[in-house]
């Protein structure tokens, strides 16, 4: 494969042109394959022949997480059962899941995706890719998989989960220059290099590419320091066939969207409305070349903003922010997805009701993720006995544990000492790492 395609050099307007031609012809599948579509079409009283540009899409109605979950396994498909030939799904730890299918071009168009953000990070054939995401039901292991074989790189399909010394040693073993991870795992790998007395240097790694978790400039700084390579962002998500949706570039300013299979808007979480360039907002994300499973203005619930402006490397897409939060807090520890209302649940549980107020405080110390919860004071929830303080601490702890894996730290404090958020409320999730 060449360094770029045509699509991700092709003119602003022609781009345009191409989108809303992909669009209608999505639009006219959804409607007439997917029942969910034409109803939720038929009570807005969306005429598809009337969407007349790409900017009409804002008159469409947005599907939620939620429409996916209630869709479950098979009703958002929009070709029959006969042409699928692959099924993902997300991992439903707070719901039910989602079975996402795949046709044949849905696959192919996937694996050149996930090419073209290899390729934007440096990756040629000459290199060995190692590929530390699981392969199993979630779409990282396959989709990168897939995606490092069509552009011809020596691909080991080394998986995440297993003994990380092992994993080291095939790094050093078999010259792999290139490390797809989530950036825990690769923070990860540096802590055991120091344990097993291997220096960086006697690796032959050069790209880190990193996904599938939130992650920022402090840990960017980290893992090229510790693994002395350098390492780059992709963004995708289970529900868009899984990554590949956008990547950085070798100017790292800005993930380019492969906007010839994806029309991005940010809106405002809370109205629905756009927001300009360069503001924060909910990406939402519509497919236009997908077969088997097309969705329609997607929240995907991700915050982050898109950059206008072209790009020194001659890309034309458009880029997004690296994603900053979610609108519903969600956030990661080593590995795991845990949203801020299971632990509200969990201190509510614990102390017997009540609308329990707490912060919680990530740190990552030696590739590990620590947790620590902040729990407000409220009389109710004691009395002076020190006994039934520790009792109250340890159940909300193991109850914690036995959700995330993670043994948390939790600490008394007093309500005012929480930090708000301009307005006064209490920002649920203070990440550090
Ligand atoms: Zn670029």
């Amino acid at each position: 494969m060449s360094t770029t395609t045509d699509y991700e050099t092709m003119p602003r307007d022609m781009l345009a042109q191409t989108q809303f031609e992909r669009l209608q012809s999505t639009l006219n599948r959804v409607y007439r394959n997917v029942a969910f579509y034409k109803s939720a079409f038929d009570e807005a009283g969306i005429d598809i022949e009337s969407v007349k540009s790409v900017d009409d899409i804002r008159r469409l109605p947005f599907t939620t997480k939620e429409d996916l979950r209630k869709s479950y396994p098979y009703n958002m498909f929009a070709v029959p059962l006969r042409d699928i030939v692959r099924i993902h799904s997300t991992a439903g730890r707070t719901g039910r899941p989602i079975a996402i299918g795949y046709t044949h071009n849905d696959i192919r168009n996937w694996s050149e995706q996930v090419a073209r953000v290899l390729i934007a990070a440096g990756v040629t054939q000459n290199d060995f890719v190692q590929i530390a995401f699981d392969y199993n039901m979630f779409t990282g292991g396959f989709g990168i998989h897939y995606g490092a074989e069509r552009l011809g790189a020596s691909v080991i399909p080394a998986s995440q989960s297993g003994n990380i010394q092992r994993q080291i040693h095939i790094m050093k073993d078999y010259k792999t220059t290139v490390l797809l991870s989530t950036p825990t795992h690769a923070l990860r790998v540096a802590a055991n290099l120091q344990t097993m007395g291997i220096h960086p240097e006697e690796l032959s790694l050069k790209t880190a590419i990193m996904g599938a978790e939130p992650w920022g400039e402090a840990t960017r700084a980290k893992i090229e320091e510790k693994l002395r390579c350098s390492a780059y962002n992709i963004y995708g998500i289970n529900e868009m066939m899984g990554p590949g949706v956008a990547g950085e570039c070798r100017e790292r300013n800005g993930l380019h969207i492969n906007e010839d299979h994806y029309i991005i808007e940010i809106v405002d979480p809370a109205s629905g409305e756009p927001r300009p360039p360069g503001e924060e907002g909910e990406l939402v994300i519509t497919t236009i070349t997908r077969e088997g499973f097309p969705l329609i203005r997607y929240r995907t619930g991700d915050i982050s903003a898109l950059e206008e402006g072209a790009c020194p490397c001659g890309r034309t897409t458009l880029r997004m922010r690296r994603v900053s939060a979610r609108t519903d807090d969600m956030f990661t520890v080593n590995g795991t997805s845990v949203f801020p209302s299971f632990i509200a649940d969990i201190i509510r549980k614990a102390a017997g009701g009540g609308e329990p107020l707490f912060q919680i405080f990530l740190d990552n110390e030696e590739g590990e993720d620590m947790m620590e919860v902040q729990v407000a004071v409220v009389d109710r929830m004691f009395d002076d006995e020190v006994k039934k303080l520790l009792g109250l601490k340890q159940a909300i702890a193991s109850d914690i544990e036995g959700e995330t894996g993670v043994q948390p730290r939790i600490t008394f404090v007093e309500q005012g000492t929480l930090r708000t958020a301009p307005g006064g409320k209490v920002r649920p999730v203070i990440d550090r790492r």
